[in-house]
C-alpha cells in the first residue's frame, strides 16, 4: 500500500518555482487521484485473492498438457470463468482445446493473453533444488506457461469488482495460447478475426523479473513448416535399385540446409526434426517428413530464407525421385510492442515493485543456481528493470506467435516474476519454481499490474487513443502486416497427441487436488525448500 500512498502524495505535489513570485505555482501531471484510488483498491483484491492465484498455477502444473492438448486446462479454466460470469466459446478457430471468455459490454475492448501449454520430456518435481522427475520421460512446465492464467484471471476479477459496482463500461476478454510452443495458433486466432474491435491486448509471460518494453522486442520471427517426401518402397537389400527413398530427400534437403547457412545472415535461426524417419531398415521409406523452424528478425527476411528452403526442398525432391508437398505448421510474426501502453504499465510495475521473497525462496534459488552451474549464484532478483526501448542492434533470439497479436492490435507482454534466474529454457529447470511460493508471488505481484494497467485503460480515453495512434502512425508507418498463415492453412491440432496419450493416465495420479491440500507442494508431500538430493552422494 506504501506505495500507492507515494503515487497518490507525489500527485498531490505542488512544485514551487524559484523563478516565479512566490505563490505562483505549477501543479505536477499526474493521474486523476480517482484512479490513483482505484488502482490500490484492485491490488488490494488481487491480495485478497492470492488463494486462487495459487490453486491455478498448481492445478496447470500438474496438467503438464503439451500444445494443441490442453484439454483439463480448458476444462479448469473456463470453469472458473464461468463460474465468474464470463460466457466461455470452447474449440475456438477450429482448436479444440481453445477458448474464448468475454464479459461486460462497450468500451474498452481489453483482451488478456497468456501461454498454457507445457514442453516435452520436462516432467519435474517442485521445489527441490535438483533434477527429478515426476514422471521419467512425461511431458512438464519446462517453460513455466502455468503462471500466466493466474496472473489474468485473478486481475480480471479484481477488475470485474470494481467495474461492477462502480458501474463502469468496458469488455473484459480472455484468451489461451494455445500451442505457444509450436507458435501455431495466435495468426491462426489473428487471421479468424478475434481481435477485431479489441482496442489493447495485455499479454503475460514469465520470467525471473517485471519488465515491459515497446517497439521491436529482442527475438525473432518464423515460420514453422513440415515437408513431406514421398516415394516408393522396396526390400532394401532384395531390390533397392526398384525403390525411391523418401529419407534420403530428407536427409538431402538437412545438408542442403545446412550447407547454406554459412551464407545466411548470422541473426538468422534454423533448426529441425525428423518427425518421420520411415519404418525399419530394410523397407526402403516411401514417407519421410522434416520439420523446420526457419527464424529471422524481419517478416521480409523470414519470407527469403523460407524461399531457399523451399528451392532446397525441391532440389532434393529431384534428386531422389520423390515429390515433396508442404504444409504450415505454425508462425510467429516479429513482435513489436505499444509504447503508450507499455509506459503506463511500467509506471504500474514502478508502484507495484517486486515481490517480497522468504528467506526459504532464497535459499531456494541459491541452492538451484549452484546445481545448474549458473553464471551467478546471487538468488531471487529483488529489483524491477527498467522500461525497455528497442534495442539499437537488433538481437536474436526466441520468437512468440504474440507477434502476430501485435501486428492486429495494440500489445505489450507483460514479464512476471515468477521463476528463477540461471535455468535454461524448454527444460525440466524453467520448471523447478513453477509451483512454489516464487511462482504464486510472482504471479500475484503480476496481477497487480494487469489489473492496474486494465483501470488505466478503462478510465483514461486518451490511453487507447494514443496508442491507436503510435499503432498507426509509427508501429505501422513503413511496415504492413502480411500474415504466413493462409486462408486454407489448418492449425496442427493432431501434434503432441500421441505423446499425450501416452502419459495422460500416469499424469492423472498426480493432478492437485485443492479439495484436499492446501498446496501442491503439501500434496507430493516436499519439505519446501528442498536443497539437497537425499539419495545423491
Ligand atoms: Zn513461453
Amino acid at each position: 500500500m506504501n506505495r500507492f500512498r507515494v503515487l497518490i502524495a507525489s500527485l498531490l505535489i505542488i512544485i514551487t518555482n524559484l523563478g516565479f513570485a512566490q505563490n505562483e505555482v505549477i501543479e505536477v501531471e499526474g493521474p486523476p487521484p480517482k484512479l490513483t484510488g482505484l488502482k490500490a483498491e484492485a491490488a488490494q483484491l488481487v491480495g485478497d485473492n492470492q488463494k486462487l492465484t495459487q490453486e491455478i498455477v498448481d492445478s496447470l502444473f500438474s496438467f503438464s498438457e503439451l500444445g494443441f492438448q490442453e484439454f483439463e486446462t480448458q476444462r479448469y479454466l473456463t470453469e472458473i470463468l464461468e463460474e465468474n460470469g464470463f460466457t466461455v466459446e470452447h474449440g475456438v478457430s477450429g482448436i479444440p482445446s481453445a477458448w474464448w471468455a468475454t464479459w461486460g459490454s462497450g468500451k474498452p475492448v481489453i483482451a488478456l493473453g497468456s501461454d498454457v501449454d507445457g514442453i516435452p520430456k520436462s516432467s519435474q518435481t517442485p521445489g527441490v533444488a535438483y533434477r527429478k522427475p515426476l514422471i521419467e520421460g512425461a511431458p512438464g512446465h519446462g517453460e513455466g506457461h502455468n503462471s500466466g492464467q493466474a496472473v489474468n484471471i485473478t486481475a480480471a476479477l479484481a477488475v470485474k469488482e470494481i467495474m461492477e459496482r462502480d458501474n463502469l463500461p468496458g469488455t473484459l476478454v480472455l484468451w489461451p495460447g494455445i500451442a505457444e510452443e509450436l507458435v501455431a495458433t495466435k495468426a491462426w486466432f489473428a487471421r479468424d478475426g478475434r481481435y477485431d474491435g479489441v482496442d489493447a491486448v495485455l499479454f503475460t509471460h514469465v520470467s525471473d523479473t517485471m519488465s515491459v518494453s515497446w517497439g521491436q522486442a529482442t527475438g525473432t520471427g518464423l515460420v514453422s513448416v513440415e515437408y513431406t517426401f514421398d516415394g516408393v518402397a522396396a526390400h532394401g537389400a532384395g531390390d533397392p535399385w526398384k525403390g525411391k527413398s523418401a529419407l534420403d530427400a530428407v536427409e538431402l534437403t538437412n545438408i542442403g540446409w545446412n550447407f547454406r547457412r554459412e551464407h545466411l545472415h548470422p541473426l538468422q535461426r534454423s533448426h529441425y526434426v525428423i518427425v518421420d524417419g520411415g519404418d525399419q531398415p530394410n523397407v526402403v521409406p516411401s514417407k519421410a517428413s522434416v520439420w523446420y523452424f526457419i527464424r529471422e528478425m524481419t517478416a521480409e527476411k523470414i519470407r527469403e530464407n523460407f524461399a531457399i528452403l523451399q528451392t532446397i526442398a525441391e532440389g532434393a525432391a529431384m534428386m531422389t525421385d520423390t515429390s515433396v508437398s508442404r504444409r504450415i505448421i505454425g508462425a510467429a510474426y516479429p513482435r513489436h510492442f505499444n509504447k503508450p501502453i507499455a509506459e503506463a504499465m511500467y509506471e504500474n510495475i514502478r508502484a507495484v515493485g517486486m515481490p517480497e521473497w522468504s528467506e526459504d525462496d532464497q535459499a531456494f534459488a541459491h541452492a538451484f543456481q549452484e546445481y545448474m552451474e549458473a553464471d551467478e549464484v546471487v538468488g531471487l532478483n529483488t529489483e524491477i528493470e527498467e522500461l525497455q526501448a528497442p534495442l539499437e542492434e537488433p538481437k536474436s533470439g526466441g520468437s512468440d506467435d504474440i507477434g502476430d497479436v501485435s501486428w492486429n492490435v495494440p500489445t505489450v507482454t507483460l514479464r512476471f516474476p515468477s521463476n528463477i534466474d540461471g535455468s535454461t529454457g524448454h527444460h525440466w529447470s524453467s520448471a523447478n519454481a513453477m509451483a512454489t511460493p516464487i511462482a504464486h508471488k510472482g504471479a500475484t505481484a503480476g496481477a497487480k499490474v494487469v489489473a492496474a494497467t486494465m483501470l488505466d485503460l478503462i478510465q483514461q480515453e486518451s490511453l487507447v487513443d494514443n496508442a491507436w495512434t503510435y499503432f498507426r502512425d509509427e508501429q505501422s508507418a513503413n511496415e504492413t502486416y502480411v500474415s504466413f498463415v493462409g486462408e486454407t492453412d489448418n492449425p496442427a491440432i493432431e501434434k503432441n497427441a500421441e505423446i499425450m496419450n501416452a502419459y495422460k493416465d500416469r499424469l492423472k495420479d498426480y493432478y492437485y487436488d485443492p479439495s484436499k491440500y492446501d498446496t501442491y507442494l503439501e500434496q507430493l508431500g516436499i519439505d519446501y525448500p528442498q536443497l539437497k538430493d537425499p539419495d545423491a552422494e
